[in-house]
């Protein structure tokens, strides 16, 4: 298929793409040329935030929160619903936005919308009980309680990547907001345009105006003045990055959570079903065009199956389709960028010239796009090799044979990442075994992430290097709060009483001690 074939959605007009962007605060004028990935056109020019015009984002953000989070839950969760019901009758609408800005496959782009209904469903669902006021006993039985309340942090920042920027930019933001808070959101400046579109839906479900601000700038310039105003973070975006925002949290003494990149690894077991695997495996590398944080970069076969494997997982990858189009053709789209394009044929460029094999794959493909590139499979890589250590975020998997469980499990657990894991096997237990003893903060059993990334009673996030803290579950919404401890004491009696000595005081305080312990009051 020919880039200059391509019938673009006739809703990516420039006023309607101008419309979008014009809630972004550029006092400056300076703007960034944000384009469609397939062609390089440029579709609008996207504002870019000063230091000022975000402390301004935050004051307003924070007046309107503190309307916000004065009305019932009952009534903030009625937008919610009504912003759940416009998502999914615009849905297409954003696949489009996501696809011109990311370049990803329709197929993808469409997957993608699915996340924010889902979350939004979720913690309608769980919000009145996660935040009602929880009584807790106190330290004198009767005569005192606690009340455990539940306050939102303030004002929420929200730093999400370019590679599912409407499912990290909005489903991140609808829990904190369900708590309480307002929101300033930084997208990437290649991918403003679907995380726009979800802010205005929500203003036209009714969310108050000015409680979601979204400024707009590369990373480095705007992320002081991010982190300066804001109560609580939550960044999605590589481990290097993350590190920056860890600090500067520290340094402003505000909490965050921060979910990072993957080096993810799929074990297919000697009892596998291997078509199955195989036609997973498709998805785990070239999904997004192996540009998720959870698809798989290592790929370790059973010894017994290897072959088998091998030459089926080249067979399809070989006939799988690659093209631009706003159709659900393709299997595969594009990469987000030329600059990622380069990155990734370096991480393949140098695996080759430190002897790895190119089974299929391996090349750009400037015929179909600026920054398309083939899915690649490689034989022979090892740890000096980039595609062996770092992660790659593009369609390039490493193949690798194991012959017994614990050798699969030290190769899984050899990296500084913890992110997803995918374990293939037709016993049950013996898949839960392996699974438990990987260091990743996701394992999928038979799937390769939808099943742990879909689970969202589940928190999901990262080990080791990939991450601190998770979204989803209770943990998801609960982080966006502080606790409240307001304690009530009926009377003083945690001292002395009348003319009793300390010594008595101390005597009796002990007897009562181990009491409370044996009829397990606390
Ligand atoms: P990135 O770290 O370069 O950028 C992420 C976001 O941070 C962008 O909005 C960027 O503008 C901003 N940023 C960059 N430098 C900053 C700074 N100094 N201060 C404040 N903000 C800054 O990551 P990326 O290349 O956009 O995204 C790809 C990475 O994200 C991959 O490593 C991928 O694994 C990871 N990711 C992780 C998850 C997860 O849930 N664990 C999900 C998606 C992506």
């Amino acid at each position: 298929m020919n880039a200059t074939t391509l019938q673009r959605p006739t809703d990516l007009t420039r006023d309607r793409l101008e419309s979008l962007v014009k809630r972004v605060p550029g006092s400056t004028g300076n703007t960034w040329k944000l384009t469609e990935v397939y062609t390089g056109d440029v579709l609008v020019e996207l504002p870019q935030s000063s230091a000022d015009d975000i402390a301004k984002a935050y004051a307003d953000a924070g007046a309107a929160q503190r309307v916000w989070a004065s009305w019932p839950l009952r009534k903030r969760l009625k937008v919610l619903k009504k912003f759940h019901s416009l998502v999914v009758k615009n849905q297409y609408r954003i696949t489009d936005l996501i696809q011109a800005e990311s370049g990803k496959n329709r197929r993808m782009a469409f997957e993608e919308t699915c996340d924010v209904p889902m979350g939004t469903s979720h913690y309608i669902k769980r919000a009145p009980s996660l935040l009602k006021d929880r009584r807790h006993g106190g330290p004198v039985p009767v005569l005192s309680h606690s009340v455990e309340v539940r306050r939102p942090k303030g004002v929420v920042a929200i730093i999400a990547p370019w590679n599912f920027p409407f499912a990290t930019g909005i489903s991140d933001t609808i829990p904190a907001l369900v708590a309480g808070n307002g929101v300033v959101l930084k997208p990437d400046n290649k991918t403003a345009l679907s995380p726009l579109f979800g802010v205005e839906l929500l203003e036209k479900a009714g969310l108050p105006r000015g409680l979601v601000q979204v400024v707009c700038g590369e990373g480095p310039d705007v992320g002081p003045a991010i982190l300066q105003g804001a109560d609580y973070v939550m960044f999605t975006g590589s481990t290097d990055t993350g590190r920056i925002i860890g600090e500067l949290a520290g340094k402003h003494l505000i909490d965050c959570c921060l979910e990072l990149g993957g080096k993810n690894p799929m074990l297919v077991l000697q009892d596998a079903d291997v078509d199955e695997a195989v036609h997973a495996a498709l998805f785990g590398g070239f999904g997004n065009s192996g540009q998720i944080c959870m698809h798989i970069e290592r790929l370790y076969v059973h010894d017994s199956i290897y072959e088998q494997f091998r030459d089926a997982f080249v067979a399809a990858t070989e006939a799988m389709t690659i093209g631009a189009a706003y159709d659900f053709g393709p299997d595969l789209g594009s990469l987000v960028s030329v600059d990622h394009r380069d990155r990734v044929a370096s991480h393949v460029d140098d695996a080759v010239a430190k002897g790895a094999t190119v089974l299929t794959g391996g090349q750009a493909r400037p015929d179909l796009g600026p920054a398309f590139y083939e899915p690649t499979i490689l034989e022979g890589v090892t740890k000096e090799m980039l595609a062996g250590s770092t992660e790659t975020f593009g369609p390039v998997v490493g193949l690798y044979r194991f012959t017994s469980e614990d050798e699969a499990v030290s190769l899984a657990n050899d990296t500084e990442y913890g992110l997803n894991a995918s374990v293939w096997s037709s016993d049950p237990d013996r898949a839960m075994r392996v699974a438990r003893r990987i260091d990743s903060g996701n394992v999928n059993i038979n799937d390769i992430l939808a099943t742990a990334f879909a689970s969202k009673g589940t928190p999901s996030g990262g080990l080791k290097q990939s991450g601190v803290g998770a979204r989803h579950g209770d943990q998801g919404l609960l982080k966006y709060t502080d606790a409240q401890n307001i304690a009530t004491l009926k009377k003083q009696v945690m001292e002395p009483q009348g003319n009793q000595t300390y010594a008595a005081y101390a005597r009796q305080t002990r007897i009562t001690l181990r009491l409370m312990r044996k009829l397990r009051i606390r």
